[in-house]
């Protein structure tokens, strides 16, 4: 089945458009500054052509029909027909409680996540908007909804609920929910398709390293702990984000500072991580360039970054009961071999070993055979997930019908 991704966000859209039984993107593209005079589409096919096409893109509906109309031109186009997408498939930030898998877009599930709105208030709405605007460019086309909450949605409660009295978990629904799933799915699987063993029998953390960071304890196939939370701003330190504190720290900033809600969000999602220690940037490339250089802010923030991450190895190893696999993922994940390298060291008493030359050739095993759990380096392809399962979603539909 050929399956157009839709990524959106509040000013930009990423798509590929994949064909599921060939496991493999057509074409991939962004529309970024969606709403600006000066919006840029930028599409790329698979055999390498690609084109640049800046214009007045002022709402997320003309952003499609730009996508469209570049995936149908002569020179750059690969379909010939709008009919040839014969499925969508969006990534749904927040799912909530109401949503334990991907789903086909109905009037009910856009119900259903405009319900979601509260828990994801910056995602969830351009979702909505890029679902909308596929109902009316392509209103004959099934359209199917990938969270990245769903992979979580089975942890225990020991593991999703906050020590904070229950009413307000019952009242608003605070609790853990977790993120990135379908890279933590992903990873996971491939990892034990990777070692020739049975997903179901395996005790995987999986290590997401990129603007955003999380972690993932996945036991037999499944998510039981993730260190994202309630939003994407707890756990592991990330780019622009603080990750875990005293809670505390909050309202003693705000009171201090003399913070509005606003500010302080913008503070801690923002200003924070790896930009707010070093001074110089949100990147892992230059923090570890500057940390080289002798910047001392930037090797805080480094030290902080992989400490953070090797503390949750160990706490995810130990509710697991133990380790089978450890794989990095993400754009730090798969490319840092200075953060890979700092994060293993040390690790040998828990049967971790890295290689040096692997790590650095950044192979997928990079371990050293002597290494009693596998370290492994897999790219993620949360888009073939959600392709995947849109075609699943859409077959079986074909079927009942
Ligand atoms: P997102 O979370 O937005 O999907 P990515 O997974 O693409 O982002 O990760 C982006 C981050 O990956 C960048 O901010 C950068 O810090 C990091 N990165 C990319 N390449 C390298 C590299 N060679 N070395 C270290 N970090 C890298």
């Amino acid at each position: 089945m050929k399956v157009l991704v839709l990524n959106c966000g509040s000013s930009s859209i990423k798509y590929q458009f994949i064909d599921t039984t060939e496991k493999f993107a057509l074409a991939k593209g962004v529309v970024e500054r969606i709403g600006m005079s000066s919006a840029v589409l930028s599409h790329n096919r698979h055999d390498g052509d690609g084109i640049k096409i800046v214009g007045e893109i002022l709402d997320h509906t003309i952003a499609i029909e730009y996508v469209l109309g570049v995936m149908l031109s002569k020179n750059h186009g690969v379909i010939d027909d709008k009919d040839d997408i014969e499925a969508v498939g969006h990534r749904v930030v927040h799912g909530g409680e109401t949503f334990s898998g991907s789903v086909l877009i109905t009037d009910e599930v856009i119900q259903g996540l405009q319900d979601n709105i509260e828990l994801a208030p910056l995602h969830n709405p351009p979702n909505l908007k890029g679902i909308q605007a596929v109902k009316r460019i392509l209103p004959g086309t099934p359209q199917v909804a990938v969270f990245d909450t769903a992979f979580h949605t089975q942890m225990p409660a020991k593991a999703f609920l906050y020590g904070i009295p229950y009413e307000l978990y019952k009242k608003y629904k605070i609790r853990r929910y977790g993120f990135h799933g379908t890279s933590h799915l992903y990873v996971s699987r491939k990892a034990a398709e990777i070692l020739g063993k049975n997903i179901e029998d395996l005790k995987i953390i999986t290590a997401h390293l990129g603007n955003g960071c999380s972690m993932a304890a996945v036991k037999n196939g499944k998510s039981v702990d993730t260190t994202m939370g309630f939003t994407p701003l707890e756990g592991l330190l990330m780019g622009t984000r603080s990750g875990d504190m005293d809670p505390w720290l909050i309202l003693y900033i705000m009171g201090k500072e003399g913070l509005s809600l606003n500010e302080a969000n913008t503070l801690l999602n923002k200003h924070s991580g790896l930009i707010g220690i070093s001074g110089e940037s949100s990147d892992m490339r230059e923090i570890v360039a500057a940390m080289n250089e002798g910047h001392k802010r930037s090797k805080y923030a480094f030290d902080i970054f992989t400490y953070r991450v090797k503390k949750y190895l160990g706490a995810y190893a130990a509710a697991m009961g133990g380790l089978d696999a450890f794989v990095f993922t993400g754009g730090i994940g798969e490319n840092s071999a200075e953060v890979r390298a700092e994060i293993c060291k040390d690790l040998e008493f828990m049967g971790i070993e890295l290689d040096e030359e692997r790590n650095k050739n950044k192979e997928e095993l990079i371990s050293k055979d002597s290494s009693r759990i596998p370290v492994l380096r897999i790219p993620t392809n949360e888009e073939l997930v959600i392709a995947m399962d849109t075609s699943q979603i859409v077959e079986e539909i074909k079927v009942h019908n």
